[in-house]
């Protein structure tokens, strides 16, 4: 059987360092907060090219206490809006709700499975005060058209990179594209800790000193706090795991890169369609999505051959009982890619042998009947 995610084998890869760095830490006395988390968040605002970054207690916090802090900033108000590509995960649409503000659903393009530049302007109003694409499967926005449109109305540009650590866009790494990003470390992500954690990344000296105080009850000095903040840190244990995959990251996406390549190259099967090749690095393969009608058939076809895929993501936030007062939405675009997704496995922990396997077998499908 060859698992879409094999973490205990992606991890094992590191199982020195991280066992030397778990007692570091236990031994250290020092669990928040302290000098495994400033290192890291050092090390990962270098990585990325940015001034700032502060280590949080996952993803959906980390874009959720951006929003808070432009709104103690008296930048963005309750209320406003945050257009949003309809086709993300959730955590990004309730970061917006979170923060009190409104999520405004846009349709990504089917090429890329990115938000569409073409059609963010035509949702615009008065009280627009923010983009937040979404490096969806690890590829990065079209940030270039999606800064000029921001650039014209004055808005914030909020990456939500939780898919796409070390993703670049003209040489630029992800995170450092936009006024501040919101990075996940959830274990399966590309660069996971053993558990939650996340992090802001940001060249704005303010919105930085605003969020770090935020997550840590509002508070920049010791019992004096100066907003309503909230307990979201990222602890010294998991700094520390992160801190010692950190310098593999890169070599872990090339490796994603690769079997990417394979599967482009070799994957010839006229009812899928493939994802966009990489172009300079532009692409770090977090998932390997095709496109299919017979979603389901493929799905069942490769499970018999012994591999295991995932969809993401079967239901659209919209169509979501929690957001049911976005059912009414016509997105026609985002709909399709939730009904045709299907992620092939792509990690650093396969061998050559099970990426021709799955290329095989993904050759050796046929659907049972033609679409109606
Ligand atoms: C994983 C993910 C998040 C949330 O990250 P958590 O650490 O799980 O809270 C946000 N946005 C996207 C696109 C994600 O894939």
């Amino acid at each position: 059987m060859i698992k879409y995610c094999d973490l205990k084998k992606i991890n094992s890869a590191y199982g020195d360092e991280l066992r030397e760095a778990m007692l570091r830490v236990a031994e250290s006395g020092w669990y928040i907060l302290g000098n495994e988390c400033r290192t890291f968040e050092n090390d990962f605002a270098a990585y990325c090219g940015c001034r700032h970054c502060i280590g949080t207690g996952n993803g959906l916090d980390a874009l959720t206490i951006i929003l808070l802090a432009y709104r103690e900033l008296g930048i963005m108000d309750e209320g406003d809006e945050v257009i949003v590509p309809a086709n993300t995960y959730i955590a990004t649409i309730l970061a917006i709700i979170q923060a009190g503000m409104r999520p405004v659903f846009c349709e990504p393009s089917i090429e890329t499975c990115n938000i569409d530049p073409c059609r963010i302007e035509e949702l615009v109003t008065e009280r627009t005060r923010a983009i937040m694409p979404v490096h969806l499967y690890g590829l990065a926005a079209d940030m270039d058209r999606i800064n000029a449109i921001a650039g014209k109305h004055s808005l914030k540009v909020i990456e939500d990179a939780a898919q796409a650590h070390g993703a670049l866009y003209n040489n630029k790494c992800t995170g450092s594209l936009g006024d501040a990003a919101g990075f996940s470390f959830y274990p399966g992500k590309n660069l996971g800790a053993l558990g939650d954690g996340g992090a802001i990344t940001t060249d704005d000296d303010v919105l930085a000193g605003a969020a770090r105080a935020i997550a840590n009850y509002g508070s920049h000095k010791k019992y004096v706090n100066l907003y309503k903040g909230m307990n979201s840190r990222l602890d010294e244990l998991q700094a520390a795991m992160l801190s010692a995959k950190l310098p593999y990251l890169d070599k872990d996406n090339g490796r994603r890169r690769a079997i990417a390549r394979q599967y482009i190259n070799r994957i010839r099967n006229p009812h899928i369609t493939l994802p966009a090749a990489d172009k300079e690095g532009n692409h770090v393969y977090h998932i390997f999505a095709v496109l299919t009608p017979w979603r389901e058939q493929l799905q069942e076809h490769l499970r018999k051959e012994g591999i295991e895929t995932l969809i993401h993501y079967p239901i659209p936030p919209h169509r979501q009982e929690a957001l049911r007062e976005y059912s009414g939405l016509q997105l026609p675009i985002t709909e399709q890619i939730h009904r045709e997704e299907l992620s092939l496995p792509c990690n650093p922990a396969m061998s050559d042998e099970e990426v021709t396997r799955v290329i095989d077998a993904v050759n050796s499908f046929s659907p049972a009947q033609p679409l109606l």
